[in-house]
């Protein structure tokens, strides 16, 4: 197979960790027979040093000319770097909006996976995380309460702020029909997230997922509260397969999962639009206080090159000889320092990707 892959190395420890993603990639592409052709994208405070703005049009096109792209992270210091001296909208994570939104990235995926050699890292009890767990969050990333209508005015004398969360049943429909997609890739278990005692929105949306679940008869569906959504993450975070959730509530409750499995470091993420096309990048950002010194954990950058295997080219057996490899290298005792316990093997950025890399 053929695959474009557009590289957005960024900035900070985004060109040291994409770099060991590209290393994993490489010796999956060589293993499996596939070839991958890399397409070099600037954004965020790169893009900004050569062409003065965090993204031109010409990387627009190019990103949207490729099957999906793997990114770093971007930014910098934002209390010294000169790229916080700009004006918002000229400054590093404005890249990331006008790309998200370019490429109409709706469906947001976080993986919060819990290795059981990571267990220690989790803040939760053990014998609540025994055996580790693995669930993904679905969160819908263009619509609800941050893009609905808002202001404030003054009502009757009072100062008065209004919100509005609004989503229409196409909305619905696409991310949860995306949901149920990955649940049966999955264990074939969606939980629906919503507040459906009080919001309109939210009961739209049970009745929505309701109609695309009948189109998946294997899928287990249910409904969930979302206050309960949040006790039960701690409490028994093993139940989850797939949650599939709206905007705040998503951005919310992903936070909370992320919190549960220990490191930063660790966590993958995709967003999705309505064709296979999908960025990949870790949950954490450009981490300029660890920059250049080859101690970063790469971990997160290449589990998301797995998800986007398995996404964006369906290749999944590539993306399990990922995932598989991440774990042996973690139970053959390797760390980098941001997940080290005593006892283990501290290693840097480029020999973690080689070791995974060695496991493909
Ligand atoms: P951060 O996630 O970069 O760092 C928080 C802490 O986690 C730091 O101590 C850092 O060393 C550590 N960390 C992060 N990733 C790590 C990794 N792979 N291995 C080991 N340790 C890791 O968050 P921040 O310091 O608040 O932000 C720094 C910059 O990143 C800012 O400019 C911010 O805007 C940007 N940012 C970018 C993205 C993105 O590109 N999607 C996301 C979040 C933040």
């Amino acid at each position: 197979m053929n695959l474009k892959i557009g590289v957005i190395k960024g900035d900070g420890i985004g060109p040291e960790i994409v770099t060991e993603a590209m290393k994993v990639l490489d010796k999956v592409a060589k293993r499996y027979g596939h070839n991958i052709e890399y397409r070099q994208l600037l954004m965020g405070g790169a893009s900004i040093d050569v062409h003065g703005v965090p993204l031109t049009d010409e990387t627009v096109a190019e990103a949207k000319s490729c099957d999906a792209v793997l990114m770093g992270s971007i930014g910098g210091n934002t209390s010294t770097s000169p790229w916080y001296k700009l004006e918002p909208s000229k400054r590093p994570e404005a890249g990331l909006l006008r790309i998200r939104k370019e490429l109409n990235l709706f469906a947001n995926l976080r993986p919060a996976i819990l290795y059981d050699e990571l267990k220690g890292a989790c803040p939760l009890k053990e014998e609540i995380t025994e055996g580790g767990f693995d669930l993904m969050i679905m969160r819908e990333l263009t619509g609800g309460l941050y893009f609905g209508e808002r202001k404030t005015e003054e009502v009757d004398g009072v100062m008065t702020a209004f919100d509005s969360l609004t989503y229409n049943e196409n909305e619905i429909r696409r991310i949860a029909k995306r949901a149920f997609d990955i649940a049966m890739k999955r264990r074939k278990k969606v939980t629906s997230v919503d507040k459906a005692n009080v919001l309109d929105s939210s009961r739209l949306w049970r009745k929505v997922v309701e109609e695309v679940a009948k189109d998946y008869p294997e899928v287990t569906l249910e409904h969930m509260l979302v206050d309960n959504s949040a006790m039960q993450l701690v409490k028994d975070p093993k139940q989850f397969d797939v949650i599939l959730t709206e905007n705040m509530f998503g951005d919310i409750l992903s936070d909370e999962a992320s919190m549960i499995t220990g490191s930063i470091g660790m966590l993958a993420s995709a967003s999705l639009n309505e064709t296979k096309f999908g960025l990949y990048e870790p949950s954490g950002g450009s981490a300029p206080d660890i920059a250049g010194q080859g101690i970063a954990n790469p971990i997160a950058t290449i589990l998301s090159a797995a998800m986007m295997l398995r996404f964006s080219f369906d290749l999944d057996k590539e993306a399990d000889a990922i995932e598989a490899s991440v774990a042996k290298v973690l139970k053959d005792g390797y760390r980098t320092i941001d997940i080290m316990s005593e006892g283990k093997t501290q290693i840097g950025t480029a020999r973690m990707g080689d070791e995974i890399a060695a496991n493909i």
